[in-house]
């Protein structure tokens, strides 16, 4: 081997370290899961040390929780403080999810619990079009801009424009992309409404194309790259014991983006939303430049 062909070979040999190193990174990428759940019968079989070696095991930095009953998250919260980010439940037991909007001592109960200045943000609460109008769900919206938390909502498209109504820059996390998950109309809301974001938990199968990613979802994530969040949504404790399976789901489809579109997606717009880290730029036009699938 003569010195050019040496020092050739020594690159190709680097390229491929390189190339090694990259994968590695996007098999490593570390997800900020901001769509989580932890309730009473989460805390009888995972203890809070047992959730964390769980986060450990599914490559998740951060995690966004709201517990039922409210006060459980304290638990996890002094396990981990810096991972841990307690979102405000509404719900004290199952049947709330279908009457918290009959509950008039809802928003008094809220107010009180938000003085401690200790949460993150506010839900999941689900609401569907025909409820939109409950004044429950007013006072909530008026809380939630008044203590400047993002709103993670479980919702019709209607219900978003009504809360765009009452309060046009409130942060939304739209839980699962919403109830009607199809990109063309989902583009269209964030496109009409600059502080929604949308998390993307039980969607993977929507999404994926073999191991990558369909078309129009692509499109949809690398035109709003600062907008969607991931998570993997612990509705049941089966899905706490699967956890670093979804994970890994995700990680799949996320692999498939642009490494800068990726990163924003697994980690940067949740660190924005909830640990105020980044930059504060999501009315930044650039987000909408299209990009064209390589
Ligand atoms: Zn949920």
């Amino acid at each position: 081997m003569n010195t050019t062909e040496s020092a050739m070979h020594h690159t190709s040999r680097l390229l491929v370290m390189l190339f090694a190193l990259a994968c590695q990174d996007t098999l490593a990428q570390e997800l900020f899961d901001a769509h989580l759940h932890y309730t009473a019968r989460d805390a009888a079989r995972f203890p809070p040390t047992d959730i964390i070696r769980l986060l450990d095991e599914a490559g998740i930095s951060h995690a966004a929780i709201t517990s039922q009953p409210p006060a459980l998250i304290e638990r996890l919260v002094a396990a981990a403080p810096q991972r841990i980010v307690p979102l405000l439940g509404v719900y004290r037991e199952p049947v709330d999810k279908q009457r918290w909007i009959y509950d008039s001592s809802l928003p008094a109960r809220l107010a009180a619990q938000l003085e401690s200045g200790h949460w993150h943000g506010i839900g999941e609460l689900h609401l569907f079009a025909a409820d939109r109008d409950s004044d429950v769900f007013r006072q909530v919206v008026s809380l939630a801009e008044q203590y400047r938390l993002p709103l993670l909502l479980h919702a019709d498209p209607a219900v978003i424009d009504t809360v765009y109504k009452l309060a046009p820059e409130l942060t939304v996390v739209w839980a699962h992309a919403g109830t009607f998950p199809y990109p063309d109309l989902v583009a269209d809301y964030l496109g009409r409404y600059p502080a929604l974001h949308i998390d993307l938990s039980m969607r993977d199968e929507r999404l994926a194309d073999g191991d990558g990613l369909r078309d129009d979802w692509y499109e949809l994530m690398v035109v709003f790259p600062e907008r969607v969040l991931v998570g993997v949504d612990t509705f049941s404790t089966a899905r706490w014991e699967s956890l670093p399976q979804h994970a890994e789901r995700i990680r799949q489809w996320l692999q498939v983006l642009p490494a800068g579109v990726a990163g924003r997606i697994a980690t940067g717009n949740a660190e924005r939303l909830y640990l105020k880290k980044g930059p504060d730029t999501f009315f930044d036009q650039s987000d909408k430049t299209r990009l064209i699938k390589q």
